[in-house]
């Protein structure tokens, strides 16, 4: 889960991070509102889920109150990669004299939490990644051990950063990874963590990922969901504990299990077709759970073809193949579906669907080779 850049800079400044006085607005008058409280000059920030805000337009400076509210109007207005803009942040503007790159993420290669920290911060983090990736420099934590303030130190070091800044800074890092663990985050970050010109370290933006796993734990986020800015399908999806992700192709994948469910899409791909989705329908998926994912692949338009890969363990096939049914009863899906069926109780799953007329398959070979003439339209 992602959250906002208003929502986490709130959380950063819980753990001692700097970050400038500000409030997010909904709508014009608001921002005109709290740039008189916060009197001078105000940057407007559109606040949606994507980076690269500033490149598109979606962060602007303001002299006045009257300005702050023409450009809120202007920005309020805007769609930021497909995204609507639907707050904005309003903050003191701060004399930027420069700008670091501090963020905390995990590294799964390594299998453990890195910082990386960069003194060229700032919108085009992302080219001195690829450009000159030597300006970025990664100092990796033992999650057991925590962050020890020689690595912060190193980190300073590392990105040479000016002396009297270092205490700042290593107070900063150290909060941020607090953050970081504390709230179960896979990403904390700050880009940039300003020096301003009257020598302030401040935190100008941030960034903020929730690992999903852990939202149980941590009720506060759930409820900062930002439901305007996910695809409605992954929301209906968790309605029903089901794990989906949209993506781009035309077959729609129903699996039970996620391994099981990219060995699916892997093989979708290897004879040429194209995933619509990842959708792990979980262990023991009842009738009604199976009708949900069924509406959720289906209320893609890009779908051509669905592809049923069910393990029957526990849950037996006969069962399973009932379910689709009663499921199919209730959808009435318009486009072919290849159900490929194994495990326990196989044959007469198989026989069940076969005698509604489904496509079915014994091996996931056949079913995905089924599947991609299927979407073409070559089979019914
Ligand atoms: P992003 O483009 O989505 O990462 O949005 P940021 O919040 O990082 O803003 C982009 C850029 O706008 C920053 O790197 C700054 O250069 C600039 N910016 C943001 N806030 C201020 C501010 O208060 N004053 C000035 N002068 N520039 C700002
Ligand atoms: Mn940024």
């Amino acid at each position: 889960m992602k959250l906002h850049e208003y929502q986490s800079k709130q959380i950063f400044s819980r753990y001692g991070i700097p970050i400038p006085k500000g409030r997010v607005a909904s709508t014009a008058l608001e921002a005109k509102q709290i740039a008189e409280e916060l009197g001078g000059k105000v940057v407007i920030k559109s606040q949606v889920l994507v980076g690269g805000r500033g490149k598109a337009g979606g962060i602007r400076l303001a002299k006045s109150p009257t300005e702050a509210e023409e450009v809120a109007t202007q920005i309020l207005s805007m769609e930021i990669k497909d995204l609507p803009v639907r707050k904005v942040l309003v903050d003191e503007a701060a004399n930027i004299s420069s700008e670091i790159y501090l963020g905390i993420t995990n590294d799964r290669a390594a299998r453990k939490p890195v910082i990386m920290a960069s003194s060229a911060g700032g919108v085009d983090i992302e080219e001195v990644a690829q450009v000159s990736p030597e300006k970025i420099i990664k100092v990796h934590i033992d999650p057991l051990l925590g962050l020890r303030d020689y690595q912060a130190r190193d980190v300073a070091a590392g990105i040479d950063l000016p002396r009297e800044h270092w205490k700042t800074f290593i107070a900063i890092t150290h909060g941020l990874w607090k953050v970081y663990t504390e709230c179960d985050a896979t990403l904390a970050e700050i880009n940039p963590l300003v020096i301003t010109a009257e020598g302030q370290l401040i935190a100008l933006d941030g960034k903020m990922i929730i690992d999903d796993n852990a939202l149980f734990r941590h009720p506060e986020f759930s409820e900062m969901r930002d439901l305007d800015a996910e695809a409605p399908s992954e929301i209906e999806a968790r309605k029903y504990e089901l794990s989906f992700i949209k993506l781009d192709g035309d077959i729609g994948c129903m699996v039970n299990g996620a391994g099981l469910a990219m060995t699916t899409m892997d093989i979708i791909k290897l004879f040429g077709g194209n995933p619509a989705n990842f959708l792990d329908i979980g262990g023991g998926a009842n009738a009604d759970k199976v009708a949900a994912a069924f509406r959720i692949i289906l209320s893609d338009p890009n779908v051509k073809a669905v592809l049923l890969n069910v393990f029957g363990g526990i849950t037996r096939c006969d069962e399973v193949a009932h379910g689709i049914l009663t499921a199919m009863q209730e959808v009435k899906p318009k486009v072919p579906i290849v159900a490929r069926l194994v495990g326990t109780n196989a044959e007469e799953g198989r026989d069940i669907l076969t005698n509604a007329e489904m496509i079915t398959a014994e091996t996931l070979v056949d079913a995905a080779q089924k599947a991609v003439v299927a979407a073409k339209g070559d089979l019914r």
